[in-house]
Parts: structure tokens; sequence; C-alpha cells
């Protein structure tokens, strides 16, 4: 069925956004078959994001583990992360549409960050929503949206965080609709988003599998973290057609009890939020539930569709691993390779130390999804 992937997906949503999600699908569905928008956008890639990015063989790391680990390197793009790929994607769409401004929640920031730096790129009027606490908790962020030219509205409802911020972003979006974009972060909302920011961030596998195929190989396993999923789905879409085992790795937290963790798909049901039927993290009255992840951009409590059905099909091992793994491998990869990964890219690489034992000999490519200098204060009060 359309908008769906296996029974996951769909548009849960109010009446008056079918027509904008109609539009946004149409626009979608004509951009694919533009050569002219389609190399406008990959110009914008290669010559202010930064594509294509490198893939690293890491051979002091592979020496100590018995792993032959190679690096995506996503963390050299602008901003300093994969999000860039999909928030060009998106504002690149929005012009398309005609549409002249663009509203998006964040959590910890970066994909506010990400979507003001192409606002300012594209001219475009941005307008980000972001809960009180994770203002107070990432107050540089808020700083750098602002510079950026972007509005930056604290949400004081809930628990003043994400998901807050997304109600509130949903809001916006209904009274404006008719003027304005919004820019979702991750593989998740009512369809068409999965499916946009899918194809947007897919450059990352598409890349990686020419790159390999150059150097002489296809690696016998894909790793990527996994918060809402996007460079989860971006790399494993390279290789889904191929003998490639492939990990999605979601946050274990400090513990395996509701609230501990943010790992929907080791733990989750199955229900509706944000616009689409996945699986989710709620309690035995149904409330979604506050989730923990030391590393912000993990911390939600769904999980895109696409995910949810390539655990039902077989297709991608899900598994988890806890704050304190994600920690070790980040001071590992820094000390070995001279590379601090993002605290959520760390989660990949912090399952290649855990199964290295299992993986000895394998080609190993984990999407190092970003880098760690916006998590140094967590990072070192941690370690300390
Ligand atoms: C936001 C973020 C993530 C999590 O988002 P996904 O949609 O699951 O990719 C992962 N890594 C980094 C560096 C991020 O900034």
């Amino acid at each position: 069925m359309k908008g769906f992937y296996g029974e996951f997906g769909g548009q849960f949503v109010p009446e008056t956004l079918i027509p904008a999600l109609d539009e946004l699908e149409e626009a979608f569905e004509r951009f694919k078959k533009d050569l002219v928008a389609l190399r406008e956008l990959d110009e914008l890639l290669r010559t202010y994001a930064g594509r294509p990015t490198p893939i690293t063989y890491c051979r002091n790391f592979s020496e100590k583990y018995g792993v032959k680990l190679y690096l995506k390197r996503e963390d050299l793009l602008h901003t300093g992360a994969h999000k860039i790929n999909n928030t060009l994607g998106q504002a690149y769409l929005t012009k398309y549409m005609g549409k002249k401004r663009v509203i998006a929640e964040t959590g910890a920031g970066q994909h506010g960050v990400a979507t003001a730096t192409v606002s300012a790129l594209m001219g475009l009027e941005c307008t980000i929503y972001m809960g009180l606490v994770d203002a107070q908790r990432q107050r540089m962020n808020v700083e750098r949206m602002k510079l950026l030219g972007a509005e930056v509205v604290v949400v004081e409802e809930g628990s003043q965080t994400l998901k807050d911020a997304i109600n509130s972003a949903l809001r916006d979006w209904v009274t404006n609709v008719k003027t304005t974009h919004y820019l979702i972060g991750s593989v998740v909302g009512p369809y068409p988003f999965p499916e946009i920011v899918a194809y947007f961030q897919s450059v990352i596998g598409f890349e990686a599998r020419k790159q390999c195929l150059e150097i002489g190989f296809l690696p016998d396993v894909v790793v990527a973290c996994v918060g809402g999923g996007s460079n989860a789905i971006g790399i494993f879409r390279g290789f889904l057609e191929d003998d490639v085992v492939l990990v999605g790795v979601e946050a274990g937290g400090f513990g395996d009890r509701l609230g501990e963790h943010a790992s929907t798909l080791s733990f989750g049901k199955l229900g509706v939020l944000h616009g689409n039927y996945s699986y989710l993290l709620y309690d035995d009255n149904g409330q979604v539930v506050d989730v923990h992840s030391i590393s912000a951009g993990l911390d939600y409590p769904g999980v895109g569709p696409e995910h949810a059905y390539l655990k039902e099909a077989g297709r991608v091992i899900y598994t988890r691993v806890y704050d304190d793994e994600v920690l070790f491998a980040v001071r590992e990869l820094a000390r070995l390779e001279g590379i601090i990964p993002a605290l959520e890219s760390a989660h990949a690489i912090s399952y290649v130390i855990r199964e290295s034992e299992n993986l000895r000999g394998k080609r190993v490519l984990v999407n190092l999804s970003g880098r760690g200098d916006k998590d140094l204060s967590i990072i070192l009060g941690r370690l300390s």
C-alpha cells in the first residue's frame, strides 16, 4: 500500500495536512526526474556540504581488535554530521514548491543548526522549535541558530523536550501550511517524509558502495547507530541488495527498564507517533515515555517505519549498547585513530568492539555519522 513499509508508516495526521503531504509528494516525484534540479542539488552537496566524504581504513584499531574497520566519514561534512544531506535536500524542495519559510523541531540542536544553516544559504525564513530543557542544555546551539538568522521558539509545555517541540512545530505547520515547509530531521513523520529523508541520506550508502568497490571489496558487515534512523537508512540503502550483513545499533542508555534507554526496536511496542505507525516506547497507560541516552541525538521514543519493516523482514539486525561502552569506544577511536566521534556514532564503534571476536577478519564498514566536538563537555564529565 502507498506510504507503507510492509504494515508500517502511513499518514496519521489531521485532515488539514493531507493536501500539504500530497503537494510535497508530487514535488518530490517531479524533483527526482528533473535532471537540472538533481544536478543543482548535487553541486550544493559537493561544493557546500563537502561530498563525497572519504572512507578511512583504521589500521591501528584493526590491528588491536582483529577486525578490518572502515569508516564512512560523514563527520567531515559542513556542520559536522550527516544531517546536512537531508536539510540541503529539503531546503531545495521547499524552494522547488515555491515556499519561502521552513520550520523544524530540534532536540539537542543539531538538526536546528543544520536547518538554520541551509535556510541562510537558500534565503529561506526559518523558525526552530526547541523545548526549554533542551534550549538550556544546548545554549551554544541556540546561539548558533540565532547567529544564522533563525528564530528560535522555546517550548515550555510538557516535558519541555523534543516531543513537545515536535507537537508545537506540527501546530505551526497546520496554521501556515500554504507558505511553510516542515523540514523533518529523520526518517520519521507521516509519509512521504520517511521516504524523502531516506532518499536524501541514501547518498551515503550509494557513495560508500562505489568507494568500497573502487578499493576492491564489498564489506561483510555495515553498522550504523539508530535514533530516528536516518543515517542508518542512508547507508543501508546502498547495500540492501547485496550479500552484506546490516546492523543497527540503538541507545541502550544505562539499563533495560523503561525510561533508562532509547532502544525502541528492542523494547518498543507498536503504535502511532508523529504521524506514522511503527515501534515506540510507551508505558502501560499508553503514555509515550521520556527516554534516555548519553547522546542527545539518539534520544527519541520512536523509530522510522522502514526500520520496523527491515526488522520484521529480518534484513537488518538491531541491537543496543550501553552508555559506558559508548564512552569507552569514544576514547578508543580518539587514541587509536585520532578521530573523536559523536557520541551517537560511537554506538556503532562500540558494537564492533563488543563483537570483535565474532567479527574477526571481517571487513566492517561503520557510518561515522558525526564528529564529537559538540559532545566534549559530556565526554569529559563522564570520563573523569
Ligand atoms: C542526529 C544524529 C544522529 C541520529 O539521527 P538518525 O536520524 O538516527 O541518524 C546520529 N548521529 C549524529 C552525529 C547525529 O547528529
